[in-house]
């Protein structure tokens, strides 16, 4: 098999030439800055409310334990089953479980980025049960046998003829629809799965510890008829998705909206608190939530990338990253992608195959400076690099080189050895990787050192 990180760079290459790609992903990216500062405007002090956000996350994040025990005790007394699961086979196997109990041979799904990182969808067909896309990205992300592009607009990289092109080839329909044409086919097709469904599954955006609670939030109205419509509804979350109080919400929910999509509050917000009580004639009879582990708690041992729980999944830090512009979402090869992925990834699957994520950044900062919870993206990114080089991830040339280069430049006389000649060989033999996709290292024609004896001579 093909070295993850290999085709990481292979595919990374392919897709920084593609100018079609680019071009899609710049057009849809300038539409998304283009509303987002609009979106900030109902903030008063936006720093202050992006430093209280990160603050009520430390807090949740610190307490997690608690937090998920109250969450469990207060839905658990409305009826609602919660499941702890520690590993994705666990997550599956337990929605299998509940699939057989229930007779579900069809399955309606709101867009959940958990059930992407499982690969709930291929699992849940090789046991012939289909599950339907109702996010109208994901559906075209489904139509096309396609993991989303994106973790908010899945299908970030098609243009409106993409997509006009895909429904032609997948569902027949006249390839010069617009944009409102085929979302009604959309509907259409999904209206009638919903009335099939035997259970629908949605993921969450927030847990609500002390209302013991789900909060979803969507754009489009089928997170709501997947959790509403189907007699059973499952919910499937990662354990860092708590925040401890309901009126948090009122916080989170703006902040989400405008770092996500540049709205001041998205279309439909949700608040889930179990299963249809007596006397209530909607939603579901059965409601079951998964707790999710999969990794999340090595995050969590971990002192310094535990900040990275923090995250409310905007994908403002992807919009903004160089590299991710340029490569795109699927290279990546995970379900979290950009900076955030690349620095719970590691740490979620393992460092020795996917440490490669944390060198594909230039550390310029800006997934930090735009993250809505402030968490400090580019650090953790060195940090992964750091904890990779300490668990033996570095070649022995990276290790001799680094330890030479560190031995000239704690001194002067080293550092004055050799002409620039010399010095350009030298580094551009050790560093041979640092060639392969960019122009060789030059040294300047004199050294800061000369040009300073020749301006004040040996002070
Ligand atoms: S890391 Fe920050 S900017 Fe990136 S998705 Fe998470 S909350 Fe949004």
């Amino acid at each position: 098999m093909k070295e993850i990180s290999s085709d990481f760079i292979e595919k990374s290459v392919e897709k920084s030439a593609d100018r079609d790609h680019r071009k899609k992903i710049n057009f849809n990216i300038g539409r998304y800055n283009a509303v987002v500062p609009g979106g900030k405007q109902q903030f008063e002090n936006l720093n202050l409310a992006r430093e209280k956000a990160k603050n009520i996350k430390w807090k949740a994040i610190e307490s997690l334990d608690k937090q998920l025990e109250r969450f469990e005790a207060a839905i658990s007394k409305r009826g609602a089953k919660v499941i702890w699961a520690e590993t994705a086979e666990e997550a599956k196997e337990e929605i299998l479980r509940i699939c057989k109990e229930k007779n579900c041979r069809s399955i309606v799904k709101s867009k959940s980025m958990v059930t992407e990182e499982i690969h709930l969808n291929e699992f849940l067909e090789k046991n012939n049960i289909e599950s339907v896309e109702t996010d109208l990205g994901e559906y075209i992300q489904q139509l096309d046998g396609e993991p989303p592009y994106h973790i908010v607009t899945p299908a970030m990289h098609k243009s409106k003829e993409d997509v006009a092109k895909l429904f032609a080839n997948k569902l027949g329909t006249d390839p010069a629809l617009t944009p409102e044409q085929l979302t009604l086919v959309a509907r259409q097709i999904l209206r009638e799965k919903y009335t099939r469904a035997e259970i629908g599954i949605t993921g969450a955006n927030f847990i609500v510890a002390d209302a013991g609670a789900i909060a979803v939030t969507e754009n489009e109205g089928n997170a709501r008829l997947s959790c509403a419509w189907p007699k059973t509804h499952i919910v499937i979350t990662g354990i860092e998705k708590v925040i401890p109080s309901l009126t948090d919400l009122a916080l989170f929910w703006p902040l989400l909206a405008t770092y996500g999509t540049g709205q001041k509050i998205t279309v439909y917000n949700t608040i889930i608190t179990g299963p249809k009580g007596r006397g209530e004639v909607d939603g579901p009879e059965d409601m079951y939530v998964i707790l999710l582990d999969n990794g999340r708690t090595n995050l969590l041992a971990n002192e310094k990338t535990r900040e990275s729980l923090y995250c409310i999944r905007c994908g403002a830090c992807l919009n903004a990253c160089p590299v991710y512009k340029n490569i795109g979402g699927h290279t990546y090869s995970t379900a979290y992608s950009g900076p955030i992925g690349s620095v719970i990834t590691p740490h979620l699957k393992n460092m020795k195959e996917w440490k490669h994520l944390s060198y594909a950044s230039s550390l310029c900062g800006n997934c930090t400076e735009v993250c809505a919870v402030k968490i400090n993206l580019h650090e953790l990114l060195l940090e992964n690099r750091h904890e990779s080089v300490e668990e033996g991830g570095s070649s022995f040339a990276e290790r001799t080189a680094w330890k030479l280069w560190k031995q000239a430049m704690l001194k002067r006389s080293l550092m004055n050895i050799g002409n620039r000649k010399i010095k350009n060989w030298v580094v551009n033999t050790l560093l041979k990787g640092w060639k392969e996709h960019r122009s060789e290292m030059e040294f300047p024609k004199k050294s800061f050192n000369q040009m300073w004896q020749e301006k004040y001579g040996n002070r």
